[in-house]
């Protein structure tokens, strides 16, 4: 499996949360920014993408037409198998929801919309422009475009959310049967308005006790619901997992173009900058994009493997563990597992360590335990 990424970086408004690489949409700085992915696509390396996965930033301030653009420049410098999954993600502002048909026709197979929460006060608190019933018409648009594959991601631990908001906000995303949801903790990033206002304010945010409820709802409500919870933040019904992010977890090749997209090829992990201008320049004058990269070997490599895998229902594989990186998962880890196991964290078969229920209401303390391991 490889995939490839491309960053679409504008926004119709900034999100006082959101510490992506993104900038309020201008018409003339997209169009520069279009120019100067074309001109990154045209220098990179040979590549078979077997996913390709547009992000953002709201790939959907972008007209359509550009979009199938785009993607069509894409097939034509990369190889695409037949039957490749090519994702957008798209914000459910009506306005930005246009030309389905126009989607589909580039052969796009699968939409994500940024839905967060179907409870108004909530969206408006994470300063969203769109309402529940924007989510929905977006969603009704796009099955009647022929769009078979959705998905949408949900917020939790908003300022002001409660159990029963989130319950509602569950409900109403499963009333439209996406094949897929992701749930997200809402994480307080520096340098955000929300990192000062939890400064001033922060019982206005979800404690760990709160979090661990909601996180712990969405697990029994998707479940119940036929949904399987397939990692971490993620799940979906048989057949729709999403096979891009499935590649970044089990450590596979990735290709990553546009500003701050990230790359992991043959063992080397590298960023592009996120300056736009600098990125846009380099680009469009040929000079070297410029980078942050690492390499990554030996343990350092299997530690990331094994964080990356016990974010997954299947966990490590440990005879695959063993071929791929030379280290025996159950000796080498035998300390961190003991502990983890004590504390009810982890659980093993024969073949598999994976996560208990337990141990995901604390994953990225348990995944981060196993990168540490010299
Ligand atoms: S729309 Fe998405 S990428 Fe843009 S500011 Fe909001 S959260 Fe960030």
């Amino acid at each position: 499996m490889s995939g490839l990424y491309v960053h679409l970086p504008f926004c119709p408004y900034i999100c006082p949360y959101c510490d992506f690489a993104k900038w309020p949409h201008r018409r003339s700085a997209a169009a520069r920014y279009l120019d100067a992915l074309a001109a990154e696509t045209a220098r990179a390396p040979a590549f078979s993408a077997e996913t390709i996965f547009l992000g953002g930033g709201t790939p959907n301030t972008y007209d359509p037409a550009d979009i199938a653009a785009l993607v069509e420049r894409l097939r034509a410098r990369f190889f695409v198998p037949a039957g490749a999954e090519i994702t957008s993600e798209l914000n459910p502002d009506l306005e930005l929801c246009e030309g389905f048909d126009a989607y589909r026709a580039a052969g796009i197979t699968r939409l994500s919309f940024g839905a967060q929460s179907f409870v108004a006060p909530e969206l408006e608190m994470l300063g969203r422009r769109h309402s529940p019933d924007d989510v929905r018409t977006a969603f009704a648009r796009a099955r009647e475009a022929g769009f078979e594959n959705l998905s949408l991601d949900l917020i939790f631990g908003a300022p002001g959310q409660t159990t029963a908001s989130w319950e509602t906000s569950l409900d109403a995303a499963l009333a439209l049967e996406p094949q897929h949801i992701s749930t997200y903790g809402l994480t307080i990033e520096d340098g955000t308005p929300f990192r000062a206002w939890q400064a001033r304010e922060p019982e206005a945010f979800a404690d760990n006790e709160l979090e661990a409820d909601l996180y712990g709802l969405a697990i029994d409500r998707l479940g119940a619901a036929g949904y399987e919870h397939y990692e971490i933040s993620n799940f979906a019904r048989p057949g729709f997992r999403s096979r891009h992010n499935a590649n970044y977890w089990a450590n596979g090749p990735y290709l990553g173009l546009g500003v701050g997209a990230a790359s992991f090829l043959g063992g080397v992990r590298s960023v592009n900058t996120r300056d736009l201008d600098r990125y846009c320049a380099a680009a469009l004058e040929g000079s070297p994009i410029p980078v942050n990269s690492e390499c990554l070997t030996g343990t350092a490599r299997a530690g990331e493997a094994a964080m990356l895998a016990l974010r997954t229902a299947e966990g490590v594989e440990t005879q695959s563990f063993a071929e791929r990186y030379g280290i025996d998962f159950l000796t080498h880890y035998a300390e961190v597992l003991s502990e983890m196991r004590a504390a009810g964290l982890v659980e093993s078969s024969p073949s598999h360590v994976r996560l208990t229920r337990r141990g995901r209401f604390v994953a990225n303390d348990v995944c981060a335990a196993f990168v540490t391991v010299p």
